[in-house]
């Protein structure tokens, strides 16, 4: 079939780069999970105990995207374990929905030495593999937990005040985006916990109208 495709106007270089995109689709999470695993794209692989794919449901409607593993991610090879992911946990709970059925992962797969912010280039590093799994997933909403995750995703460089309260679209899909406040800042202001449910109200007010 291939050798007639010249002669059919249809462009070979164009159709391989597409079948090539198409396969990555249908690859599972379990295969860029194994990628993850032994991937040394950034320095954050030097100091890393375990890689963070990300975990709950691989078909889930609502993605979770955080900022980076800390230490009890790293140790357990599990986002959102530690004390922002158990308040996570309440705050999902809250409001009924609960983390076997959502998506959880980060913007870095590994955690950085010091919880330090991850750096640009670990961040560009490791971006193929969180887009990989939006579009594996295909979430009808994602929630980005603080500025790392909201920079990252919406390409702008905006306080949290700013972009809270508001629906973004993810690039070309119809994937509608919000920002919450990143539970690790709550625990550190805990007065600021009352602006945690007008996030949740807002996420309720999206999902009634994008998720059946
Ligand atoms: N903070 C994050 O951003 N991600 C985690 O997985 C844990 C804490
Ligand atoms: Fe690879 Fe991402 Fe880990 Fe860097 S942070 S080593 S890009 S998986």
């Amino acid at each position: 079939m291939h050798k007639y495709f010249p002669e059919m106007g249809i462009n070979i270089f164009w159709y391989k780069e597409n079948k090539i995109k198409s396969n990555k689709l249908i690859s599972n999470l379990d295969k860029l999970n194994n990628d993850v695993r032994v991937c040394n794209k950034c320095d954050l692989s030097t100091s890393r105990i375990n890689t963070v794919f990300g975990s709950g449901a691989n078909d889930a409607a609502i993605m979770v995207i955080g900022e980076a593993p800390g230490k009890d991610e790293d140790l357990e090879g599990k986002p959102f374990v530690g004390r922002a992911g158990k308040l996570l946990t309440e705050f999902l709970e809250s409001i009924n929905l609960h983390r076997d059925n959502i998506f959880i992962t980060n913007t870095v797969k590994c955690r950085p030495p010091e919880n330090r912010n991850p750096e640009t280039q670990e961040i560009n590093a490791c971006a193929y593999y969180l887009d990989m799994q939006i579009k594996i997933i295909k979430p009808k909403v994602i929630i980005l937990l603080g500025k790392i995750a909201a920079n990252r995703m919406l390409n702008e460089d905006k306080s949290i005040t700013e972009l809270r309260g508001k629906k973004f679209f993810f690039q070309k899909h119809a994937i509608p985006v919000i920002v919450f406040y990143h539970p690790a800042y709550i625990l550190r202001s805990p007065s600021k916990k009352y602006k945690v449910w007008q996030d949740l109200k807002f996420l309720k007010k999206i999902l009634l109208s994008h998720v059946n």
